[in-house]
């Protein structure tokens, strides 16, 4: 049964898509609702006969309001514990994910994979239309693909998925969380349901996997994990003897990494008993995301591949490990985080490096200590045409076989107004350069 609000005095903080409908849906169940933002006035006080605090993700456990709330004992809930605490009789279960990153590829494909089992379901969480709109929605979705942060995880103390996957682990958000343990910490909390489903392969999701929890690996899968055998994707959980699911060359985008994703996509499916038709039906209709690893040209033998959202060194670990002969596009904001392991382990794939934005110089001399054979071209310029001389400046040093990725690992806001509106200009540079051939 949801809860009820009556006479309940809450303090709605943010005022964004999300923050509408949790003042929306707490006033409809009978809540006495105010609203803060910090843009109009910063609060660093909870107000007197306040008994529960709805925050945004804009508001880190940090801010003086949160914390005058704490040391009060008001609670405080994020969207996510507000949806979960709100689902009506009978709703909908969540298959959730969590992850430093392939979140939002993997709930897409989990929604694809749902959609073909005939199932009305969305992707919802950090993606989608507000996970309170979609708990409430009239007619009621069947199922939910849930992706979740580590910043709505850390506030949803009790939302338990009926099955959580973690994909990933690797440091990020840190200066929210304030620490890498309190980080490590909200992502665990996406195992609270009844299945939890983790990523063996990763040493840091293995330590904290729970006894009993179903196991995906790119290797063989032992019993309870579903893995790769003989280039196909197995499942041996869930009570499958050996159930083949599809083949690895039918995994989309290209690499690893997404095989990573389809099987966490798969097992959450399977945990919920969509057939494996489903499964292969519903990735070979999902449309993958752009700026993930998307191919826009092949010309010349050179393939060019938008990989712009990946936007730290975790994701462009994965992105170099896809592809064999790399002129690799990089740079950008690199927010502290260390570049030179990253490089290191990049190294011997790569064929030559095209250097932007503001920490160019620091991916330089990573290159440098680790790749000093590699030819590099850095590009100072900052301005609208620079990404008309990276591309050019990769053509030049790209051969027939090679890719040119653009990996940035960094973040793009130095010089562009998102990750998007980079990859958008990789790919309208590469195009100008073979407006002939553009496939
Ligand atoms: P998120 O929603 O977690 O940011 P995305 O699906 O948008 O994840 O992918 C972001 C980037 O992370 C991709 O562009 C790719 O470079 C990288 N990536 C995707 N899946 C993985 C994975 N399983 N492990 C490591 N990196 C990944």
């Amino acid at each position: 049964m949801a809860e009820t609000f009556d006479g309940r005095r809450v303090l709605v903080c943010g005022y964004g898509v999300a923050g509408r409908s949790a003042a929306a849906a707490l006033g409809a169940a009978g809540a006495d609702v105010s609203v803060t933002t910090d843009e109009v006035e910063p609060l660093d006080r909870v107000p007197d006969g306040i008994d529960l605090v709805v925050a945004s993700p804009g508001y880190p456990p940090t801010h003086p309001l949160l914390e005058d709330a704490a040391r009060r004992g008001v609670p405080v809930w994020g969207e996510v514990e507000l949806a979960w605490r709100l689902r009506p009789e009978g709703a909908a279960p969540w298959l959730a994910l969590t992850g430093t990153n392939g979140k939002t590829t993997t709930v897409h494909m989990l929604e694809s994979i749902l959609r073909a089992a005939g199932r009305r379901a969305a992707a919802v969480g950090n993606v989608g239309e507000p996970l309170i709109d979609a708990v409430l929605a009239e007619p009621p979705y069947e199922v939910l693909a849930v992706e979740l942060s580590s910043q709505q995880l850390h506030f949803a103390p009790s939302a338990a998925p009926a099955a959580g996957a973690l994909l990933n682990l690797a440091p990020d958000h840190l200066n929210w969380h304030g620490s890498y343990d309190a980080y490590e910490d909200a992502k665990t909390g996406i195992w609270r349901g009844e299945v939890a489903i983790g990523n063996a392969d990763d040493a840091r999701v293995a330590a904290r996997l729970p006894g009993g929890a179903v196991e995906f690996t790119l290797g063989e899968p032992g019993p309870g994990q579903l893995g790769i055998q003989d280039g196909r994707l197995i499942s041996r959980a869930f009570g499958d003897d050996a159930l083949d699911l599809l083949g690895v060359e039918d995994v989309r985008p290209a690499g690893a990494h997404n095989v990573a994703n389809v099987l966490a996509a798969a097992a959450l499916a399977r945990a919920h008993g969509v057939a494996p038709e489903w499964i292969r039906i519903g990735l070979r209709n999902f449309t993958p995301d752009p700026h993930r690893n998307q191919s826009v040209l092949v010309r010349d033998g050179i393939e060019w591949v938008d990989d712009s959202k990946a936007t730290n060194p975790h994701a462009a670990a994965a992105s170099l490990a896809a592809y064999e002969r790399i002129v690799w596009i990089a740079g950008g904001q690199l927010k502290g985080v260390d570049v030179a392991p990253l490089v290191a382990a990049g190294a011997e794939r790569l064929v030559g490096a095209v250097l932007l934005g503001q920490d160019r110089e620091l991916v330089r001399s990573a290159l440098a200590r680790h790749a000093p054979e590699i030819p590099v071209i850095v590009v100072d310029s900052t301005d609208d045409g620079a990404m008309t001389a990276v591309v050019r400046a990769a053509a030049q040093l790209a051969h027939p076989g090679d890719t040119v990725l653009l990996a940035p690992a960094a973040a793009s806001y130095d010089m562009f107004t998102g990750y998007g509106a980079r990859g958008d200009a990789f790919a309208e540079a590469a195009r100008a350069l073979a407006p002939d051939v553009e496939r």
